[in-house]
């Protein structure tokens, strides 16, 4: 999440005028940054993760379970971000500061009012031989947010609050799935997102979150739309029969009809999307150029662990008939006009020309946007010996007056494929302008700016640049860092951590192997890769295009061939156990030849468990979340063939979800869930670092 600023929001109306004045003092800010930090280098490779949890409330008596939307304030106790001393904060809230420092944990608000977020306080550093502190800081996490939140159990007996590290929440803008009453919810109409099924109640408080909300669908034109395949039962209705009519808004209102499509689940509001928890890790690689070639060796592996990490196989109280959160998200930040998108208004009585919100005097700059904002990475960022500007061989839209500005200027001019990346962020407009930020004065050195446009483009990876301050000599900020985001999050620490540190290990091995791995194929490919991963369980039932090799000499034009997962983690030549993860190990001298070494070592073996889990999963041996938590709808007794999730079955899931989450094996859960030895091995070790 991009920068929590505090003060006055403008509407799109107002904020559409200063679009350009934003995007220029972007990119003065990121001249500025190359200029300070250009030649920064030997950055060591601190790393963390981010957790998303939704708080659930759990009512035994009524066997339902909602999302908590009442005990936000939460955050305020745990948010550590301003805690770097006690002061100020009341005696009431100061154990829960002390123990968030004391414990190197830090909480984050996000979009979702039910929703919390959570990293490490510190950055990882040489986590060589103690792996476990990963595991061990995210149970701490979630201990923490546990006994705060249950605090609020008091009251009752049958009621318990718990946070959960679900994707997607089966029954969202379903009924009854918020804990507050819903008339009253409903009876404030919901301005900012207009939903059928979403109140605005669901959207964090803070001023920036329904802003943006109300912003992209003003700049859009109308509410963003997403067509979810719906899994098809005996008994599954051909539309998506939750739609209904409504008179608050003339416009909003009557567009489901022709928004929704037949045999789709019909989500139509952001919180759909940004009210998915996923598992995000970002990289510090040692100085800028290693950080480009490390995104673009991730590039390549976004989409096949998207799929292999797919946890939502429900939206809206329908089983879907794909395993992932990805493109919910993406249509629901989607701000394009139906002409960027090159389609017709849903009403073009209201949306005329397609062309949303746009001001009259930017039509004639008006360019199709074949991409969302939110979708995956567009292009390499190249700026090494393997690279070619063929690979990069999709369309994608530059914002060309910014482009120039980036190569020609007195302060950094950039190469033409790192301008390339900026100017195509720039063809966004910024979607949240505070009013307090519109008469700087200065000559890029606001990172808001900067930040509106960059935050506001969710790629499968972040190239995050670092600020100002950071020039070679100043280490005690952030360098040149990668996220990779397409990780949806697992119900476990246990799984959560050996996702993280199997793609640190990975970043490792390509840091360290950077002179001989070549990472580049097509970008269509990955695109088309990405389109594969939201098939229906992905890891059994699809290909993938996969380099047939990544040594540079054998392979330099990106020559690829069509495998399954189990194939991309295991083959010989080109699998990646093979290539990343097996000579970093063996370079670190943890093992000799192959990773399953490690079920020998006693150091080891919870690390041994991480990349046995992955390994297992890749080859179909344990079934992925989504797989899981599909089947256990299936086989629901209440459940009747018809996809609809019910308020018992979506209840007995959390409590299965919530039972799995703690290692409880009461109803040999974790024996499917994990297989027997992996169970066996977590009920008998807990982790300790
Ligand atoms: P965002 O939401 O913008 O991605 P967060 O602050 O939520 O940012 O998360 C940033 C992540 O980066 C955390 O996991 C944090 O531990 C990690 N991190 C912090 N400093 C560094 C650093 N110097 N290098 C790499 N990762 C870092
Ligand atoms: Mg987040
Ligand atoms: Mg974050
Ligand atoms: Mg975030
Ligand atoms: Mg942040
Ligand atoms: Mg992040």
């Amino acid at each position: 999440m991009g920068l929590l600023a505090l003060g006055t929001p403008l509407v799109w109306n107002e904020s559409r005028e200063y679009n350009d004045f934003i995007r220029e003092k972007g990119v003065q800010y990121i001249l500025n940054v190359f200029k300070n930090a250009g030649e920064r280098d030997h950055d060591e490779l601190y790393w963390g993760d981010e957790i998303e949890y939704m708080l659930i409330e759990f009512n035994e008596w009524s066997k339902q379970a909602k999302l908590d939307i009442v005990h936000d304030n939460l955050l305020t106790v745990l948010n550590t971000d301003t805690a770097t001393d006690l002061n100020g904060v009341s005696d009431e809230n100061i154990n829960y500061y002390r123990l968030c420092l004391d414990n190197d944990v830090n909480f984050h608000p996000e979009y979702g009012r039910f929703m919390l977020e959570a990293t490490p306080l510190n950055p990882y550093l040489n986590l060589n031989g103690n792996y476990n502190y990963v595991e061990y800081n995210m149970k701490v996490r979630r201990e923490l947010a546990e006994d705060i939140i249950s605090n609020y159990n008091e009251n009752s007996k049958s009621i318990k609050y718990k946070p959960l590290t679900i994707t997607s929440f089966p029954r969202l803008g379903t009924n009854n799935f918020i804990n507050v009453d819903e008339k009253l919810v409903w009876n404030h109409k919901n301005n900012a997102s207009r939903s059928l099924f979403l109140p605005d109640e669901v959207i964090n408080r803070h001023i920036r979150f329904p802003t943006l909300t109300s912003n992209i669908r003003e700049r859009r034109g109308e509410k963003v739309a997403m067509n979810i395949p719906m899994y098809k039962d005996m008994n599954t209705p051909d539309h998506d029969d939750t739609i209904y009519q409504r008179d608050w808004f003339p416009r909003e209102d009557a567009e489901a009809a022709g928004a929704s499509k037949k045999d789709h689940i019909y989500m139509d509001s952001m919180g759909f999307g940004m009210g998915c928890s996923c598992l995000q890790t970002t990289y510090q690689a040692p100085n800028i150029n290693a950080a480009r070639y490390l995104y673009d060796s991730l590039v390549n592996f976004a989409p096949i662990f998207l799929a292999l990490s797919s946890a939502a196989p429900f939206f809206k109280g329908w089983l879907a008939d794909q395993d992932v959160r990805w493109n919910v998200i993406s249509g629901g930040t989607d701000d394009r006009t139906p002409r960027e998108r090159d389609t017709e208004s849903v009403l073009p009585q209201y949306n005329i020309g397609g062309l949303g919100n746009i001001a009259k005097d930017k039509y004639n700059k008006v360019q199709s946007l074949p991409k969302a904002r939110y979708s995956h990475v567009d292009l390499f960022l190249g700026g090494n010996k393997f690279f070619k500007r063929t690979f990069n061989d999709t369309n994608v839209p530059l914002n060309e007056d910014l482009l120039k500005v980036l190569l020609e200027n007195d302060i950094a001019p950039m190469d033409y494929d790192m301008a390339k990346h900026f100017s195509h962020l720039y063809v966004r407009d910024p979607l949240v302008i505070f009013e307090e930020n519109i008469n700087d004065k200065t000559d890029g050195s606001l990172q808001n700016h900067f930040e509106n446009i960059q935050s506001t483009n969710w790629q499968t990876l972040r190239f995050k640049p670092p600020t100002l301050d950071a020039t070679p000599d100043n280490k005690s900020v952030p360098g040149w860092r990668v996220e990779f985001r397409p990780l949806e999050v697992q119900l476990t620490d246990f799984e959560n951590a050996a996702y993280s540190i199997f793609i640190y290990l990975l970043v490792e091995s390509i840091l360290k192997f950077s002179d001989s791995l070549n990472p580049y194929l097509s970008m269509s490919k990955i695109w088309q890769n990405m389109d594969t991963a939201h098939k229906r369980d992905p890891i059994s039932s699809q290909k993938f295009h996969w380099k047939t090799t990544f040594n540079n000499a054998l392979n330099p034009e990106g020559k690829t061939e069509e495998l399954v997962i189990d194939e991309i983690f295991h083959n010989k030549e080109n699998g990646i156990f093979q290539i990343y993860i097996n000579p970093i190990l063996i370079d670190k001298k943890i093992i000799e030849k192959d990773w399953k070494e490690l079920k020998h070592s006693s150091k080891y073996l919870r690390l041994y468990y991480y990349l046995k889990l992955i390994s297992d999963r890749a080859s179909k041996k344990l079934p992925s979340v989504a797989n899981y938590l599909r089947s256990f709808i299936l086989s629901h007794p209440e459940y009747h063939q018809d996809s609809r999730i019910s308020e018992i079955i979506n209840f007995d899931l959390l409590e299965m979800c919530d039972r799995i989450t703690h290692f409880d094996n009461s109803r040999n859960e974790m024996d499917s869930y994990f297989g027997k030895e992996l169970t066996e091995y977590l009920l008998n070790n807990d982790v300790s670092y």
